[in-house]
């Protein structure tokens, strides 16, 4: 075929599906759009998954009757001038390609008013033939109504995913934008139910509530850093026993606008190490703000990546910032006095200081039942001192401000965890002998498991080496887990996953550590002597990280003195 140059509507198309890739993306221009029109209350109304009706409706300042025409145009924007103004974008729109690329893919319908105007205007968009404007009168605002996503384009509808997850997405999205934009109303009906609604009132807290749910969100520790002026980062991140088997709730926002980027994952999962299990996550909504001269958002025609000027200066302060968060505020969890033993009402609800306190009663009520201590001086396990043993599972401890309750198996992975660690990093992993070699046969997938991670598992102390098909020879296991029982030892390793845990697949070494250490762990159950109980709690205060254990589970709780003295009445 001889070189042609495509018919208007067919290259405005495929331009388009740069731009609009599914419905959610559909959401995403619009509600872009009205927050840069300064809107106070956005509402987003979606049926058929997006495919059928997308429509959103702003309070913002509307588009003048003359430029209707433009903004429905190509490369048509209020937001840009020149291309200098490219290096300081303020606005999340700035290519003046959304709705020229919307109107070319479906049926659009535009109402708008400007503020300054007595009157609106209507335009349709269909396939990218665009209509004849007309009056209408209408409120000051704007309400694009999408429908018939690609009705033009049957190789992009056939390829959109279900209806269900194009709900999520646009779920996801609207939640995300209501928790940047805390002082915008954000209204979501999908399918004619009324799914999500913000108050727009402005505290953050409260639309992390509606979004993680109060418990959840309660339990947030908040970010903050003051140290470098150019990089301002502020937000929430989960405690450690907070976690998820994806990382898909690390949500960042970069000058406002939702991204995705592998090295702020990054950045924050660092500052979590060795305090999750490997395979677990966190969840973090974090915001940077940075000059915008220091970051692109032209990288991507989603704009869901931009580029950093200093990528690892960012790194750093955001990685020291969540890292300082964790160890500085990390609640020992305290005790549920409420319900049989107590009255809720009369017990004092202890918040850290540093939080936003809002006055609407539920968000209260969800601080109350989450009962976070405000962080230990110096966040260092106080000396705490053995009292007993109950239910030869749990300690009990008195420390400078209360009573502890130790979980002693939790504690016990804990403190072994950490000493592995911490001498695989120095490579002197001792190792103890068996006095004889110890044969030992794996079911075929354990069996390579164990043969993919044999130099793993020799760093770690575990001396061995295939034996025939499925066998191994044991000859020696890390010291400081002693001999008890070297076969279940080794195979707790790589058998027995637990539901949530993925076969081990990457950071071998904390991975493997953690199961071994669980299995060699005192047991529940297990009666312990004083001293034995002590020196848990000696070696759990040298631990760096003494209120988790490597699976995530808190180590203990605590009741202080000023709970008791409540509960016994001595103090109003
Ligand atoms: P961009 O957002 O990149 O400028 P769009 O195609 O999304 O490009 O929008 C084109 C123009 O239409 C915008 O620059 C803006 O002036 C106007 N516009 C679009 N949506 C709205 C809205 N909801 N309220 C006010 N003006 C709007
Ligand atoms: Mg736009």
């Amino acid at each position: 075929m001889p070189i042609r140059v495509l018919p208007d509507e067919v290259s405005s198309a495929i331009a388009a599906g740069e731009v609009i890739e599914r419905p959610a993306s559909v959401v995403r221009e619009l509600v872009e759009n009205s927050l840069d029109a300064g809107a106070s209350e956005i509402s987003i109304r979606v049926e058929g998954g997006g495919r059928g009706l997308i429509e959103v409706i702003d309070d913002g300042e509307g588009i003048p009757k003359d430029e209707v025409i433009l903004a429905v145009a190509r490369y048509a924007t209020s937001k840009l001038q020149n291309a200098q103004d490219l290096q300081s974008i303020q606005t999340l729109g700035f290519r003046g390609e959304a709705l020229a690329s919307i109107g070319a893919v479906t049926r659009m319908e535009i109402e708008t008013r400007s503020r300054d105007e007595p009157i609106g205007t209507c335009l349709c968009v269909e396939g990218g033939k665009v209509g004849t404007p007309s009056a209408i009168g209408t409120s000051p605002g704007s309400m694009v109504r999408v429908k018939d996503l690609f009705f033009n384009v049957p190789a992009r509808r056939e390829f959109l995913k279900s209806e269900r997850t194009e709900r999520q997405k646009i779920s996801e999205f609207v939640s995300r934008y209501a928790m940047a934009y805390a002082q915008i109303q954000f209204s979501l009906e999908l399918e004619g139910k009324q799914r999500f609604q913000s108050t727009g009132s402005g505290n953050i807290r409260e639309t992390l509530a509606k979004v993680f749910g109060s418990e959840t969100a309660a339990s947030f520790l908040q970010i903050q850093t003051m140290e470098n002026s150019r990089i301002n980062i502020h937000g929430y991140v989960s405690p450690p026993v907070v976690n998820r088997g994806t990382r898909r709730e690390l949500t960042f926002f970069v000058n406002g606008r939702w991204v995705r980027d592998a090295s702020l994952n990054a950045a924050v999962l660092q500052a979590y190490h060795g305090l999750l299990m490997v395979g677990r996550f966190p969840m973090a909504v974090i915001f940077l703000e940075i000059s915008p001269s220091d970051v692109d958002v032209n990288v991507h025609p989603g704009k869901t990546e931009v580029r950093f000027r200093e990528p690892d200066l960012i790194f750093s302060v955001l990685q020291r910032a969540v890292r300082a968060a964790l160890i500085g505020q990390s609640p020992v969890p305290g005790v549920e006095l409420g319900g049989r033993w107590g009255s809720q009402s009369d017990q004092k609800i202890m918040v850290n200081p540093d939080w936003q306190l809002s006055n609407d009663p539920a968000v209260q009520g969800m601080e109350s039942r989450a009962r976070l201590q405000p962080a230990l001086a110096g966040s260092t396990v106080p000396l705490l001192r053995a009292v007993g043993q109950i239910g030869a599972s749990y300690l009990v401890a008195e420390g400078p401000d209360g009573l502890y309750l130790v979980d002693q198996h939790a504690a016990h992975e804990r403190i072994l965890f950490d000493e592995m660690m911490l001498a695989h990093e120095d490579g002197n992993i001792e190792s103890q002998r068996l006095l004889e070699p110890l044969t030992v046969e794996f079911q075929p997938g354990s069996s390579t498991i164990v043969d993919e991670n044999i130099s793993i598992l020799g760093e770690l102390g575990f001396e061995i080496e295939p034996f025939g098909e499925h066998v191994f020879r044991l000859r020696a296991v890390p010291a400081l887990l002693g001999i008890r029982d070297p076969e279940r030892l080794l195979r707790s390793a790589v058998e027995d996953f637990e539901e949530d845990e993925a076969p081990l697949k990457d950071e071998h070494e904390a991975r493997i550590a953690a199961r071994v250490c669980k299995r060699a762990a005192i047991k529940s159950g297990q009666v312990l002597s004083l001293e034995e109980q002590q020196k848990l709690l000696r070696d759990l205060e040298k631990c760096s990280v003494h209120r988790s254990c490597p699976h995530g589970r808190p180590t203990m709780i605590h009741l202080s003195v000023d709970a008791l003295e409540r509960q016994f009445g001595r103090r109003g």
